[in-house]
């Protein structure tokens, strides 16, 4: 189909794009295992041109795929079939805040930092909070019902949404809850589209609450014994103190941020297995020492072997890294990615079956484990070796995806925590979902998005295989 006539037939305030260097960057998120292929790409600047942008794509039977900062991690804003995307980049305004119900309505390109630091402004606080933060946009976070480190205190963005403005795939403006904080007048359809990665309407505006500034806090770097003794830790902390974040990650991981980012040292002398980031908060002396105190003991139970606290702001900073540059060191290998969890409980006994697993099937491949710990969600990369081709690498790990899905069927968690299904995850979202439920969400998608113009192929087929 020849798209340059029909894309003349849109509004001349929605710009349009159809050069070489767009096609392939709009085209594709941060996976790297899809060639980007997108016919062109549309950038509304109000609901309007949304609404526009849909009864044009109904009209003429065109697939659309929303996309915001592309740091999606499972393919669920690539564009890889002709398709034209829908790029809120210039729909970025920070249009009101509500100081009585501290809450903040944007359009759905603004970035999630850009947020928080107006959050900050206000003297408040805006919690989702991801190494992504200063490219991944609100309506992309909305679409992906993004997590990050602070869920173990705060949530994911689910619950900091007061109202949402959409454009479903018919064409309908609805707006969903208003921001009212009691309202049980039926269905609660604003958490249908938290979460839907683009497949029932476009995002085009948000409210969100926020919250009161975090309090001081103290950031403990640990390196500790084994996996059974993360969880040992994590309980003796969680007893104790006021955890705002529990992250993992391991000596591996460690090695690649260290030669990824030479301004960086090792944190201390011993070299542990695992690492974790355990931040507390401590308003007052007694929290300090509880915090202390938690600490000593998992030193003297031989849990810990090794840590530091944060003496201020610089260092707290240098010892997130660790953490939060796993993603940029490994990205050169153009890692396999999976994000799964399991209840936490669970945590220890799945680490260990899914390590058995990998040794068997992955004896040559690299494997690196980090993650948001607290939350029982992991984040295994398999590393591609530069000399394996991409469509082979990718065939081999979805082979062992099968089971390492099995595994998670039995422990009853999800092949999915935080990053969405997209592309990448489809065709196991069965380890996960029953056939009933893929069966509604089939029949929910059909009422939304009646000729399947709003990112097809994403999350599920429309007709089973
Ligand atoms: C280094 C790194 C660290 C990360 N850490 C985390 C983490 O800790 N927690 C976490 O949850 N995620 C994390 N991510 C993944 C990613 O940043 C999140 O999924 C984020 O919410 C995606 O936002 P985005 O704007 O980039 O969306 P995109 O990647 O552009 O799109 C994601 C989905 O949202 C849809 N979409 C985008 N905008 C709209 C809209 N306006 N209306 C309707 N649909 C829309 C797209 O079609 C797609 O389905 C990380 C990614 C990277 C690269």
């Amino acid at each position: 189909m020849d798209l340059a006539p029909l894309l003349k037939e849109l509004p001349p305030t929605i710009q349009t794009a159809i050069d070489k260097a767009s096609l392939k960057e709009y085209g594709r998120d941060w996976t790297r295992y899809y060639e980007p292929n997108p016919s062109a790409i549309v950038f509304p600047k109000s609901t309007d041109d949304a609404q526009k942008i849909i009864q044009w794509a109904r009209r003429h039977k065109i697939a659309l795929v929303p996309s915001g900062g592309r740091t999606g991690l499972s393919g669920a804003a690539v564009a890889k079939n002709l398709e034209v995307v829908v790029s809120f980049e210039k729909m970025n305004r920070i249009l009101s805040f509500d100081e009585v119900n501290q809450c903040v309505t944007v359009e759905p390109g603004v970035i999630t930092e850009e947020l928080q630091n107006f959050a900050k402004e206000k003297g408040l606080y805006f919690p989702v909070d991801f190494a992504s933060r200063g490219s991944s946009q609100i309506g992309g976070n909305v679409a992906t019902n993004a997590g990050g480190i602070k869920v173990i205190k705060y949530g994911l963005i689910r619950n900091w949404v007061t109202s949402l403005k959409v454009v479903t795939g018919s064409g309908d403006v609805l707006e969903l809850n208003k921001s009212l904080v009691k309202n049980a007048t039926g269905y609660d359809l604003r958490q249908l589209f938290i979460g839907s990665e683009g497949t029932l309407g476009l995002v085009t505006e948000v409210t969100l609450k926020l919250t009161q500034a975090p309090k001081p806090a103290n950031l403990f770097l640990l390196g500790v014994a084994n996996l059974d003794a993360v969880m040992k830790v994590f309980a003796t902390f969680r007893k104790a103190c006021d955890v705002t974040a529990f992250e993992l990650f391991t000596e591996k991981a460690l090695g690649h941020v260290l030669s990824a980012f030479s301004e960086l040292n090792r944190p201390f002398e011993t070299v542990a297995p695992v690492y974790l980031l355990v931040e507390v908060e401590t308003v007052n002396d007694e929290s300090v020492q509880t915090a202390l105190s938690a600490f000593e003991s998992g030193m003297n139970d031989g849990l810990i072997l090794d840590g530091v606290v944060s003496q201020n702001e610089t260092q707290s900073k240098n010892f997130w890294r660790f953490r939060e540059d796993i993603t940029e060191a490994l990205s050169k290998y153009t890692p396999y990615k999976n994000d799964i969890s399991v209840t936490i409980a669970n945590v220890p006994e799945f680490m260990s079956e899914i390590d058995r697993v990998f040794q068997i099937e992955y004896p040559d491949l690299e494997i690196i484990w980090f993650g948001h710990i607290g939350d029982g969600n992991l984040h295994i990369s398999i590393l591609k070796p530069f000399d394996l081709e991409m469509p082979e690498f990718v065939k081999r790990c979805q082979k062992v995806d099968a089971l390492l899905y099995s595994t998670i069927q039995k422990f009853g968690g999800s092949i999915s925590a935080e990053h969405g299904v997209g592309l990448s995850k489809k065709p196991f979202l069965h380890f996960t979902r029953s056939s009933a439920e893929v069966q509604f969400m089939r029949q929910i998608k059909k009422i939304f998005d009646p000729d399947s113009i709003l990112n097809p192929g994403k999350i599920f087929d429309l007709t089973p295989l």
